[in-house]
C-alpha cells in the first residue's frame, strides 16, 4: 500500500508525472484515510469516493496518452461545503440546505476541475461560515487532529482538520473575518486569505459580500502558491473580481527581496498571551537572522475592529440570507440555527431606519480608518507579522455558549478583511498546554499581512521562514 504520510502536492505531483504512482492509487489511499478518520474528526460532510475514482482514472488515461498535465492533476482535495458543486450536495453546513444539489459549479471549483484536481469530498464548517470553532455546524463539530478534545478553528474547520490529518492534500476555504487563517493556525497548516477580488466569489454561498474572500489550506507554502496559481484571476461572473493579472506565485518563491522590512504592530503584541507572544517574537528573530529588518509599527484603530466587523458583517448576512425564504429552494426558515438567527436579527436592526446612521454608516466610516491604518503602515514597511489567534486551540464547548467570547477570538483577523488586504497563516511552532489530554503540544500560527495584491511577497517571506523551521513536519498523532 502506498505510504502517503509525508506527501505534499509538490511531492505527489512528481510521483504522478514520473509514473511512479498512478493517480488512482493516490486517490484510493486518500479515500481510505478520509473514510477511516471521518468518524473521529468529522472533517467531511460528504465524501465523494466514486466521482473521485472516475476523475483519477481520467488523469491516468491522460498520462498514458502522453497528454500534458497540470501541477494539480490527480491531487486529492477537499472543497469547503459552501462552494457550489454541480451534482454534489452543498449544504453550507446548515439544515436549511441539507438536501440542496446545485446545478452548477462555483468558479473556483470549475478551475480546480479544469486543472484535473480530484475532489474527494465536501468539508465541514460552521453553518453559513458563521463562527470560529466549527461548532456551529448542523452536522456536528469537526475535531482538532492535534487534540481531539479541542476545536480545529472555524469556520473552515473541516478544510483545516482534513489537511492536517492528511485526508486530503489541500482544501478550499473562505475567509470573511479569519475563517481560513484561524483554523490553519489551530491545525499547523498554511492558509491564504487573498486580496479582496483576487479570487472569484461566484458560486459560493454568500456570507458578507464586501468581506468574503476565497482562500485555501495546504501543508506547505509552495503547495499553497500552486493552488493560487489555479484559483486566482478575473471572472466576469463576479463583479468585484479584479481585472489585475494574476502571477505565477511559485516563481522565485525561494527568493526573499533584498532589504525587506517587516513591521510588528504593537497593538497585536501588547497584552498577548505570553506563550503565543514568545512564538511570534522568536519567529521575528528567525526572520532577522535571514536578513530581514523588523521594526515596531502602530495600527491605532485596531481596537475598533471587532465592533466594526460585527456591525457590517451581520448587516450583510441579514441581506444575503434573505433569499433562503423556504419558498424557492431549501427548507423552511425555522431550520436556521441560533447563530444565523442572531446575525439576521442584529443585521436587520443595524440597517433599519433610525439606526442605520448610528450603527451601519458609522461602522463604514471606521472601516475606512482601519484600511488607512494598513495603507499608512505599508508606507513604512513591506509587510506585517503578527499572531493569528489570541489563544491556543480551545476546548470543544469552551466558548460555544458565549457568542461574545467567540467573537473576540477574531481580534487579530477581522481587520484584515475590513481593509481588504491579503494575509497568510504560516505554522510558527508548538506550545505545551498542561491540560491537553493527548500529551501533545498545540500548534501556533503566525500571520503575514501585505499590501493589496502582494500574495507573491507573502509566499516568499513564508517560504523562507518555513524552510528554516519546517513546522509542517510535526504531524498529529492519529
Ligand atoms: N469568526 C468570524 C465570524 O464568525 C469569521 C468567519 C469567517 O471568516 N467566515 O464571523
Amino acid at each position: 500500500m502506498l505510504d502517503i504520510s509525508d506527501l505534499t502536492i509538490e511531492k505527489a505531483q512528481k510521483l504522478i508525472a514520473s509514473k511512479q504512482i498512478k493517480a488512482l492509487e493516490l486517490t484510493d489511499a486518500y479515500f481510505k484515510r478520509a473514510v477511516k478518520l471521518n468518524p473521529i474528526i468529522n472533517s467531511f460532510i460528504t465524501i465523494t469516493g466514486d466521482a473521485a475514482r472516475d476523475q483519477a482514472k481520467k488523469i491516468d488515461d491522460l498520462i498514458a496518452n502522453k497528454q500534458p498535465i497540470s501541477p494539480l492533476a490527480g491531487i486529492p482535495i477537499g472543497i469547503k461545503d459552501i462552494f457550489s458543486t454541480k451534482g454534489i450536495k452543498t449544504t453550507a453546513a446548515s439544515k436549511v440546505l441539507e438536501d440542496y444539489i446545485p446545478p452548477y459549479d462555483a468558479t473556483v471549483v470549475t478551475k480546480l476541475k479544469d486543472a484535473n484536481a480530484v475532489i474527494l469530498g465536501k468539508t465541514n464548517l460552521d453553518a453559513w461560515a458563521h463562527g470560529a470553532s466549527g461548532e456551529n455546524s448542523d452536522f456536528g463539530a469537526a475535531k482538532n487532529p492535534y487534540d481531539l478534545e479541542r476545536v480545529p478553528g472555524g469556520s473552515s474547520s473541516g478544510s483545516a482538520s482534513a489537511t492536517a490529518a492528511n485526508q486530503v492534500l489541500a482544501a478550499t476555504s473562505t475567509d470573511t473575518g479569519g475563517s481560513t487563517r484561524q483554523p490553519a493556525s489551530f491545525c499547523n497548516v498554511v492558509g491564504l486569505k487573498p486580496t479582496y477580488g483576487r479570487v472569484s466569489r461566484y458560486g459560493t454561498v454568500a456570507m458578507a459580500s464586501s468581506l468574503d474572500t476565497m482562500g485555501h489550506i495546504t501543508k506547505t507554502i509552495y503547495d499553497n502558491a500552486l493552488m493560487l496559481n489555479t484559483t486566482a484571476g478575473y471572472d466576469p461572473m463576479d463583479a468585484t473580481s479584479s481585472t489585475k493579472k494574476s502571477e505565477d506565485y511559485t516563481k522565485d518563491i525561494e527568493k526573499v527581496p533584498k532589504g525587506l522590512k517587516l513591521g510588528l504592530p504593537k497593538e497585536y503584541i501588547d497584552g498577548l498571551d505570553d506563550k503565543i507572544k514568545n512564538v511570534i517574537t522568536s519567529a521575528a528573530k528567525k526572520l532577522e537572522k535571514l536578513g530581514v529588518k523588523i521594526v515596531e509599527v502602530s495600527l491605532p484603530y485596531t481596537k475598533y475592529g471587532v465592533a466594526t466587523y460585527y456591525i457590517i458583517q451581520p448587516a450583510e448576512v441579514s441581506s444575503n440570507l434573505a433569499r433562503y425564504d423556504g419558498i424557492r429552494y431549501g427548507n423552511k426558515r425555522d431550520a436556521f440555527g441560533p447563530e444565523a438567527k442572531r446575525r439576521i436579527i442584529l443585521g436587520t436592526f443595524t440597517l433599519s431606519a433610525g439606526y442605520y446612521d448610528a450603527y451601519y454608516l458609522k461602522a463604514m466610516k471606521v472601516r475606512r480608518l482601519i484600511r488607512d491604518d494598513f495603507i499608512n503602515a505599508f508606507k513604512e514597511v513591506d509587510a506585517l507579522i503578527c499572531p493569528v489567534s489570541p489563544t491556543l486551540p480551545f476546548k470543544l464547548g469552551e466558548k460555544a455558549s458565549d457568542p461574545l467570547s467567540m467573537y473576540l477570538a477574531d481580534i487579530y483577523t477581522v481587520n484584515i478583511n475590513l481593509a481588504g488586504v491579503p494575509a497568510l497563516t504560516v505554522p510558527a511552532g508548538f506550545v505545551d498546554d498542561p491540560s491537553t489530554s493527548s500529551g501533545q503540544v498545540l500548534p501556533v500560527g503566525m500571520q503575514i499581512i501585505g499590501p493589496d495584491f502582494s500574495e507573491k511577497l507573502l509566499y516568499q517571506i513564508g517560504y523562507a521562514y518555513e524552510q528554516e523551521t519546517k513546522w509542517y513536519e510535526t504531524k498529529p498523532k492519529l
